[in-house]
Order: structure tokens, then C-alpha cells, then sequence
């Protein structure tokens, strides 16, 4: 049958007589305690929003729609039941809708085993405006996708990629908007991502940069501190580039004195971060650093807690630096498309020709049309789209000789974290047992975790595809967490007077697809010093992996969430030289490979995958797309022909202005 469907935007009134009626949830004008997810979107092509209330039900969301026609009309909401792949049970995340006030019976979202359409009821409207709510009952993550209101009682296609097609041409994006003429697109808008931008543009190239993000900076932008030595470089004047991306101070780079550092016991040297010093930049951006510094203040003047003003300290300096990075990437000249999330790519002749991107708000679809691209998206997104070779998980032995590589290759890999913290409070409230959370993490006296926060080793989706998966591995983390809780505050006395107060809910992910180059850097390259004739930017973190503890194997397995690092067991390195053809893909010849998706096995990715290691790898990308543009040629011509145009580039070092 064919389908007459309008899709309406938050308060945007339709013009036509239409039987059917869709709302995108994410588009509601008022989203009250719902957050907009984009982790889904691989399944539904969509983002959607989650009642994320910590166990308590959050604000309802409201938006006001119009319809051409009134009468009689039959809703359907897409939605999941997000504990189904662990509880066979009636799931947690139970919300209902109100149409004009009106509240339709049905609990949705807590059957089912995968993204559907639910039915909501009947429900009778005027012609004209209808104001529609979100009603969330737990707190506990319920989602919705889309509501879709329709006369005849028939849901809408039950395929997501093939509905993907019908939303957008009905939305009446007809075409996606084209950005051409761009030298160099960037996807992933981590501190690789920036960094490749800025040094690109700073040499006059004409940039796009692509994240799907409200801020730029990736895990950074999302809380994780930056590391790796920039003062035992090859090329001391790589970094300066991923100092302003960091907001770190340059004269700082090259001394020792400003990093805290720290000797391990073979006398090598292990990095901690670059000390950021946001009173670096006081030209153009000394607005923004103004306000940083009005809101901390703000923050700190209030009572709270010490580690409740470090969070929220630190996450008014993370908000704070990425809208600093933003003002320093547009001054440059980076054409900058943010919240957009990249899902399609079109090649030809082995070369990527556009990536397209939906914005994950309205869902305005972008063609991104240019003559170089960098992946940059941790995930390798492009790089897998183009049909690039790509490895995920721990090679074998037999693949490389690694003196650490197991065996049999594996699909253990590194995962994803979440901050989360618990408060003492005056009135901290009650929170479910564990037994009243069957869908949770079974913690017990043996396996809970004992701490009121959550710090690096909470940690999930180890064996989990974490690029087609993010939902899957971030859910875990939800279990764990709630688990966790549930068991201490009703068990141990010293959490009685704690609330959990705050978590995130996009998952900050360390490992995932690498997409192969020209040359695979192995831990044999690292510790045997293996000289290359294009060593480049330089290494100086320990290998340094995560794998789930023996207990939690014993007690989650499968589903762990608590990891040891390689820590005292690491291979220590000597800092090392990493060869420019770990940055290009091998075989789509237009593509940079960026960040951690760069050409590494799993056990090099441990140690070259901090955040200023990666910056000046984005530094070299963005000398060598230089090249590239003035000469007319593509990445692996700079290798094998401008060679010695990159190591002058990386000798001078990019452009501070
Ligand atoms: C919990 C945790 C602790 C860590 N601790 C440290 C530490 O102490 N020090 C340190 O230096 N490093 C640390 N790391 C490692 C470090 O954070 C990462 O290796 C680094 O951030 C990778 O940078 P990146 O730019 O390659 O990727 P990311 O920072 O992951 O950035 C990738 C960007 O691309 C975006 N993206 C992905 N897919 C798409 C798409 N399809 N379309 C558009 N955009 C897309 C992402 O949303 C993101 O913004 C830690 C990592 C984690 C998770």
C-alpha cells in the first residue's frame, strides 16, 4: 500500500490532508529529563530519546504537532526494550504518551526484544494542534525513536534501513545538501580529528570537519584526560598543533618540568598529561576562557561536596575547552558540521568520493564531496563503509610474532567507559534491591564493587563490536552500574546516606575497527626499535591494554565491567618513531587513517592510542594532505615520492596562526 506520511518537526504545522502523522522524538521542542542518544543509530538509523533519571522519572517531554486532519487515529511508537538480550522479564524502561492532556493506557517499551513499533491505543484529535508528552514511569532508560499516528491500524515498516528511505523523503529533505570543493574532509572530531583539521587548515587547505557530537573533542570533550610526552619527540616541533587543540600551553611542550611524569622501574620514562593552561590563548578566544572561568568560579562558590565540585568543575572545563577548540578551528577556517553523523559513503574507482551525513536533530542529510578524507571516527567508520580492509580484535600470534599476541585471535578488545557518581545527601532517598532490579548486574557481598564513583577500570563491552554495538555495550555499562548500586545502598551501611546522582550515557570507547595502511605497526616494530625510512610522529606511552579481572570473569562472564590494565605487567617502551604508512588506508587511495583507527595491531594500539600521541599523528596527516594538495597526488605518492617534503614540513612544524 502506498503510504501517505508527514513527518512534523517539533511546532511545525503541516500544510497537507494527510492520514498519517509522524513525530520524531528527538525533535520534540521540550525534552524535559529526556536525552537525546545517538548510539542506536547503526540499527535505526535515527537518534532517539531516553528517560536517563537514575532509577527516578524524569520530566515529561512535550511537543505540540498539527494535524491537517481530525478524527479517529491509531499510534504507533517505535521504542526497545533495552534489557531484552539479558531478562527475559517485563523490561524496566516503561513510559506511556498523552495526546491533549489525555493519557493513552498502554505501557510501552517493556516487551519485545528488539527496536519495533508498539501500539499506543486510539486516540481521537481535533484538526489543528495536538500538544504530545512523553510520560516516563521509571528513570530507568525507556526510549522512544518516533510516534507515528495513522488511521488505518496497520504499523509502519518494521525494517529500519528501508524505513531509514521513507523518513527522509518524507521529511522533505528530497536530496541530501551538498559540500563540495573541500581538499580535505575530516570525519571524527576527537583531538585527531581536530588536530588533523587545524594543521591542514593552517596551511591554506580548504577543511570540512564532520562529528556527530554536540562538542568537538571526542573522548576528551566527554572527559578523558590527554597524555603522551611531546619533549622526546623525533621532530620537536611536532605537537605544538595538538598543545592548542588541548588548550595547553606551547613554551611548555619541550620541558620536561611542565608534565607529570613519572619513572617506572627500568628508569623509562612514563608520561602523564601535558598541563593544560587555558591562559594560553587570550586572543580571539578570551571571551570563551572568560566565561569558563565565570562558570567555575560559579560552581565553586556553591556548597558542594569536593568531588562533586570536581565533576562538575571539570565538566564546565571540558564544555568550556571544546567550545574553545571550536572557536580556534573556525578562526582557521574549518567548515565545521557538528551533531551530524556519518553513515554512508560513495567510491569510485577505489577512491571515496563523498560521505554523507544525517544531522541527528532535524535529520538534514549532508553529502560531504572532497578530494582527500581522513577517518578519524575511532570507529573506522569510512575507512569499513569504502571497503577498506580493517581488523578488530587481538591478532594471533602467527599474525605478526608479537611476543604478547595470544595464541588464537580473539575478539577481546578494550572497552567503553561512563562517568558516574553517588553523593552524600540530606534526604538520599531509597533505590531498588537487587532483587527488585532482575535485569541488573546480580551484584553480591563477593563481586560488588565498593566505591561511590567510577574511575578508568568500569569498563564494558570488551568482547562487544563496539562500532555496530555502542547501544549493546553501553546498556551493559547501565547494568553494572544499577546493579552495583542497588547492591551498596541497601547492603552497606556506609552508602545509606548516598544518592546516585549523575551518569553519563554516551560511552567514551577505546578500541575498536583499525583500518589497514600501507605498513601494520606491531609491538615488535616498538620494542625491537625497527627504524623506518618515514618515522614520524613519536610514542611514549607504555603498551598499556585492558582485560576483564579474573573475579569479574568468574562471576559476569561474557558481560564483564571491571578491568586491570597491563599496569607493572605493560610492555615499557623507549619512545618510538611511528612510520607515516600506519596513516593511510592500503587500499582506498584518498584516505587518511587517523586516531585510533590508524593501521596498529591490537597490542600497538596500546601504547600509541593517547591523546597527544594521536595529535600529532593528525598533525602529520594534515602536513601530508598538504602535500598532497600541492602536488596534485594522493597519500601514499608522499611516501614514495615527497618523502622529504613531509620530513621538511615535520621539522618546521605547522603553523601556530
Ligand atoms: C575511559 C577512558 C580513559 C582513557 N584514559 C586516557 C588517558 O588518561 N589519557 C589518554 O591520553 N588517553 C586515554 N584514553 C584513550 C583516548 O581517550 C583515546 O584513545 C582517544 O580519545 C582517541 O582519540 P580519537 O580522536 O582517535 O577518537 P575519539 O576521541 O573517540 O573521537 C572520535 C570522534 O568521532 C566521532 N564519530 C564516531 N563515529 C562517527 C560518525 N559515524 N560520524 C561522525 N562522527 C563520528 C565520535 O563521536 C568522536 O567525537 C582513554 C579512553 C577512555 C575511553
Amino acid at each position: 500500500m502506498k503510504r501517505c506520511i508527514l513527518f512534523v518537526c517539533a511546532l511545525l504545522v503541516s500544510q497537507w490532508t494527510m492520514s498519517q502523522v509522524l513525530v520524531e522524538a528527538e525533535s520534540f521542542a521540550e525534552k524535559g529529563g529526556w536525552v537525546t542518544d545517538h548510539q542506536a543509530f547503526e540499527k535505526i538509523h535515527s537518534s532517539y530519546l531516553m528517560a536517563h533519571g537514575l532509577g527516578r522519572p524524569v520530566k515529561d517531554a512535550v511537543t505540540s504537532v498539527s494535524f491537517a486532519e481530525g478524527g479517529k487515529y491509531h499510534l504507533y511508537v517505535s521504542t526497545y526494550n533495552w534489557t531484552a538480550p539479558w531478562y527475559k522479564g517485563k523490561g524496566p524502561g516503561a513510559f506511556q504518551v498523552l495526546v491533549n492532556g489525555r493519557l493513552l493506557q498502554a505501557e510501552l517499551g517493556v516487551t519485545g526484544n528488539q527496536w519495533e513499533w508498539q501500539y499506543a491505543g486510539e486516540v481521537t484529535i481535533g484538526k489543528g494542534a495536538a500538544q504530545i508528552a512523553l510520560h516516563d514511569l521509571t528513570g530507568f532508560n525507556g526510549r522512544v525513536d518516533a510516534l507515528y499516528f495513522t488511521k488505518v491500524k496497520e504499523a509502519p515498516i518494521a525494517d529500519y534501513p528501508t524505513f531509514a528511505l521513507e523518513r527522509l523523503r518524507l521529511l522533505g529533505y528530497k536530496q541530501p545538501k551538498q559540500v563540495s570543493g573541500a581538499d580535505l574532509v575530516v570525519i571524527g572530531g576527537g583531538i585527531a580529528g581536530c588536530a588533523t583539521a587545524l594543521t591542514a587548515a593552517r596551511y591554506g587547505l580548504s577543511v570540512v570537519l564532520v562529528d556527530n557530537l554536540p562538542w568537538l573533542g571526542g573522548n576528551h570533550a566527554l572527559g578523558v584526560r590527554a597524555n603522551g610526552l611531546m619533549f622526546e619527540n623525533l621532530y620537536p616541533e611536532l605537537g605544538n598543533i595538538t598543545c592548542q587543540i588541548l588548550n595547553a600551553k606551547v613554551s611548555d611542550k619541550n620541558n620536561p618540568e611542565a608534565y607529570f611524569v613519572r619513572e617506572n622501574r627500568t628508569g623509562y620514562i612514563r608520561s602523564y598529561q601535558p598541563i593544560p593552561n587555558l591562559r594560553d590563548y587570550m586572543g580571539p578566544v578570551s571571551t570563551l576562557m572568560q566565561q569558563a572561568d565565570d562558570n567555575v568560579s560559579m560552581v565553586e562558590r556553591r556548597n558542594l561536596t569536593r568531588s562533586e565540585q570536581n565533576q562538575n568543575n571539570n565538566e564546565y572545563r571540558r564544555k568550556q575547552q571544546a567550545a574553545i577548540r571550536k572557536a580556534l578551528l573556525e578562526e582557521a577556517g574549518v567548515a565545521i558540521y557538528q551533531h551530524v553523523h556519518a553513515y554512508k559513503v560513495v567510491t569510485e574507482e577505489g577512491q571515496i568520493k563523498s560521505v554523507t551525513g544525517k544531522h541527528l536533530q532535524s535529520g538534514e542529510e549532508f553529502q560531504f564531496e572532497g578530494k582527500l578524507f581522513v577517518d578519524c571516527t575511532g570507529d573506522g567508520v569510512i575507512g569499513y563503509l569504502a571497503g577498506a580492509e580493517y581488523r578488530i580484535g587481538r591478532e594471533s600470534k602467527a599474525y605478526a610474532q608479537e611476543p604478547s599476541a595470544p595464541e588464537q585471535e580473539d575478539q577481546k578488545k578494550m572497552g567503553m567507559s561512563m562517568h558516574w557518581y553517588a553523593y552524600p545527601r540530606e534526604n538520599p532517598g531509597t533505590f531498588p534491591t537487587v532483587e527488585e532490579l532482575p535485569w541488573a548486574m546480580p551484584c553480591t557481598k563477593e563481586s560488588a564493587s565498593k566505591v561511590s564513583q567510577w574511575s578508568w577500570e568500569w569498563e564494558t563491552g570488551l568482547e562487544v563490536d563496539n562500532a555496530t554495538q555502542a547501544e549493546l555495550a553501553r546498556d551493559n555499562y547501565f547494568r553494572a552500574v544499577f546493579g552495583n548500586w542497588a547492591y551498596l545502598k541497601n547492603n552497606e551501611e556506609r552508602f545509606n546516606g548516598y544518592r546516585l546522582d549523575y551518569m553519563q550515557y554516551i560511552g567514551m570507547k577505546r578500541e575498536s575497527r583499525r583500518i589497514m595502511g600501507d605498513l601494520v605497526l606491531t609491538e615488535n616494530d616498538i620494542v625491537n626499535r625497527v627504524k623506518y625510512p618515514d618515522a614520524s610522529f613519536t610514542t611514549t606511552w607504555t603498551m598499556d591494554l585492558h582485560y576483564a579481572t579474573a573475579k569479574q570473569v568468574k562471576y559476569f562472564k561474557g558481560w564483564e565491567w571491571l578491568t586491570y590494565c597491563t599496569n607493572g605487567r605493560e610492555v615499557w617502551i623507549d619512545p618510538y618513531h611511528v612510520p607515516y604508512r600506519c596513516l593511510y588506508a592500503k587500499d582506498i587511495a584518498n584516505l587518511f587513517i587517523g586516531g585510533r583507527c590508524m593501521s596498529v595491531t591490537h597490542q600497538a594500539l596500546g601504547t600509541v592510542r593517547v591523546q597527544a600521541t594521536l595529535g600529532m599523528a593528525g598533525e602529520v596527516i594534515g602536513m601530508a594532505a598538504s602535500i598532497c594538495a600541492k602536488r596534485g597526488v594522493l597519500p601514499r605518492d608522499v611516501y614514495q615520492t615527497y618523502l622529504k617534503d613531509l620530513k621538511k614540513l615535520m621539522r618546521a612544524g605547522a603553523p601556530l596562526q
